[in-house]
């Protein structure tokens, strides 16, 4: 991975310039070449930049018709998580992006992520007080071949500036899964169950949960569930895309 701050910091901002050259950063969402390597986006999608706003479930901050309280999924089957938001529509933008992300090397793209979660999630850290950050895990395997866990990455990123440790050693994934695309929630959720376990000590804890994305809220739920089981005072989660199933 390429961390500008250790690169910086072991070989100077000469041999960081250098490799701006080499390799010149992108702007995450429109993927053109960044003129100016500190911006961490282009000024066109800064200025273009669409949060989830308006009404949203009180749960789980998927966007819902003006006087619902819940969406569809949480009326149905709340949660196990107290709360949780999504920064983004995961829509077709945010989907290639992290696309790119995830499989072509595009690792920088963390930084803003990691910003966007900060910026936009604020308000609601302020009120959740997590006194700690767990990524989603991914399974040894897969992080193995993909070289990083892209929830790792932005949970990182966001401990930067809020300021909340992240504690990558109290959930584990432990059995890979299948793609779930093909199941229903209740095998999806059966899966899950036996994916992950709890190996560290999470008892009294505030938790904040990080993702990339948050579509069924299967794996949040389960996640929480466990979490909760062993003892943690509260679950929430930020993803930074969010699926819309108004
Ligand atoms: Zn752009
Ligand atoms: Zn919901």
């Amino acid at each position: 991975m390429r961390s500008s701050r250790n690169v910086t910091a072991l070989f100077g901002q000469g041999y960081r310039n250098f490799l701006d050259l080499l390799y010149p950063r992108r702007c995450p969402l429109c993927h053109r070449i960044l003129r100016n390597s500190h911006q961490l986006i282009c000024l066109d999608c800064a200025g273009d930049l669409r949060p989830v706003s308006g009404p949203r479930c009180y749960k789980c901050g998927k966007p819902v018709n003006g006087d619902e309280e819940y969406c569809r999924d949480c009326g149905a089957h709340p949660g196990a998580f107290d709360q949780g938001r999504g920064i983004f529509l995961y829509d077709d933008r945010m989907r290639y992006s992290i696309m790119k992300y995830k499989y072509f090397g595009c690792q920088e793209y963390s930084r803003f992520y990691g910003k966007a979660l900060y910026i936009y999630g604020k308000d609601m850290l302020a009120l959740w007080k997590p006194q700690i950050i767990i990524p989603v895990p991914l399974h040894r395997r897969k992080q193995r071949i993909r070289g990083f866990n892209q929830a790792e990455l932005l949970a990182k990123e966001l401990s930067r500036y809020a300021g909340i440790p992240v504690d990558t050693a109290i959930l584990k994934k432990c059995h890979a899964t299948r793609s779930q695309k093909k199941l229903d929630a209740a095998e999806r959720k059966k899966n899950l169950q036996k994916a992950f376990q709890v190996v560290g000590n999470p008892a009294g804890m505030r938790i904040l949960l990080i993702d990339d994305v948050y579509t069924t809220g299967s794996t949040m739920d389960v996640l929480a569930k466990l979490l909760l089981e062993k003892g943690a005072s509260h679950v929430y989660f930020l993803t930074l895309c969010i699926g819309n199933n108004r």
